[in-house]
């Protein structure tokens, strides 16, 4: 799979989605210095800031684009400032993401799954669609979207986890979390094909099993190596693939997870 440098195509412009910490944030860092702008979605203020200090003090060039993903009005406030201060979007990471409770599904309210689709699947679509008119202007656009192998139904129903976390037979059976996941699978799926004929890739990945605030810090891997496998498929060549599910599991490619 080659890779080509974000500044082949002049300079580029990335924006990641809750960027201000986690995954987000080292996905932003990684882009940043690969060079160009990048835009660091935060809902809160303060804590976008202090991550754009933190990025800027490395010498990357890092906005903080003020961006609830489940807010219309944010949404479309953050997709015209992009519009008012760059020509086109290179790169589009819709990492923002919520867990959802660690509860049985038959215990689980649907107020519960109904917020972990707000912003794991409505999000993505809201911010993809406010922004695709840039990065239709982008000679090499990438979307990556943040999933996680808890939402392949393939995998799921085979409790069989190639990534490495589950041992075989054990798969969590997270009804929020996972489902919302799995939309977003078919979220990927659905705008690849749509843009199947344009400059367009369109991907989802799976990070690997990261400590961060998003499970207690209870993963293994540190937020800058989950950052590994987003960071490939936002910097994937022309002849990349689109429509795929890309996984860490500790070889340099990473695994291809069935759907
Ligand atoms: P995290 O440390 O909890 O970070 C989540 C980020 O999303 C934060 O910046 C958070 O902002 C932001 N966010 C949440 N709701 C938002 C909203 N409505 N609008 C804008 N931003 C919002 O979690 P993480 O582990 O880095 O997760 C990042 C992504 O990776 C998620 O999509 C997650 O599902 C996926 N993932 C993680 C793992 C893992 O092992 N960690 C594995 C597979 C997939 P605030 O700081 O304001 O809350």
């Amino acid at each position: 799979m080659s890779a080509k440098s974000l500044n082949s195509a002049g300079s580029p412009v990335a924006l990641v989605t809750g960027a201000n910490k986690g995954i987000g944030f080292a996905v932003a860092r990684e882009l940043g210095l690969l060079g160009g702008t990048v835009y660091l979605g935060a809902r809160d203020a303060a804590r976008g800031e202090s991550a754009g200090r933190a990025l800027r003090a490395e010498g990357i060039d890092a906005q903080v684009l003020a961006l609830d993903v489940t807010d219309d009005a944010s949404v479309a406030r953050a997709a015209g400032r992009l519009a008012d201060e760059v020509e086109r979007l290179d790169v589009l990471v819709n990492n923002a993401g919520v867990a959802g409770p660690e509860v049985l599904p038959s215990e689980t309210p649907v107020a519960e799954v109904r917020a972990a689709y707000e912003t794991n699947v409505f999000g993505v679509v809201r911010v993809t669609n406010a922004v695709l008119p840039l990065l239709r202007r982008s000679p090499a656009g990438r979307i990556v979207n943040m999933s996680s192998v808890l939402g392949s139904l393939a995998h799921g129903a085979a409790k069989d986890d190639p990534t490495g976390v589950f041992p075989p037979g054990v798969f969590p059976a997270l009804l929020a979390y996972n489902t919302s996941k799995a939309a977003l699978n078919a979220v990927t799926v659905t705008y690849a094909n749509e843009l199947r004929d344009t400059a367009i890739l369109v991907n989802a990945a799976e990070p690997g099993f990261v400590a961060t605030d998003l499970n207690g810090h209870r993963g293994r891997l540190t937020a800058r190596q989950g950052a590994r496998i987003p960071v490939l498929l936002a910097t994937l060549g022309d002849d990349g693939p689109t429509g795929t599910f890309r996984a860490e599991d500790g070889t340099p490619d990473g695994v291809e997870l069935a759907w």
